[in-house]
């Protein structure tokens, strides 16, 4: 047994399994069709996901305001720094999220382009 690399998402696989135990990709004779395909409904997977973790993380950010409103009694108390907290925390994790997103709608836009 020796190890060898995925052909679609590169890592490190046994040269005895024919599925990528990493990303489910068929190894074999593999047309440069059908890897397009498939590196295609890899992106569109990881935008679906990125999307997902957007509203993740926009619902974390409500609930620090909800929690903010609630500890302030509707803005008439002080309130802890755990509201602040966990709003500036999801507002930096949207960033990334968004900055990933934007990658990989680019990715998936260079992958449709037609080969010549
Ligand atoms: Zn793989």
């Amino acid at each position: 047994m020796s190890i060898v690399f995925c052909q679609a998402c590169g890592k490190k696989i046994s040269d005895k399994v024919t599925l990528c135990g990493h990303c489910g990709f068929q190894r074999g004779e593999v047309s440069d069709e059908q890897m397009a395909i498939f590196k295609q409904r890899k992106a569109r997977d990881r935008i679906y996901r990125l999307n997902m973790a957007t509203y993740a993380v926009i619902s974390f950010f409500v609930a620090g305001f909800g929690w903010y409103w609630w500890e302030t009694s509707g803005y008439t108390q002080p309130s802890s720094s755990g509201p602040f907290f966990v709003m500036a925390l999801s507002a930096a994790a949207y960033v990334v999220v968004r900055g990933f997103l934007f990658q990989a709608k680019r990715q998936l836009r260079i992958l449709r382009q037609p080969t010549p």
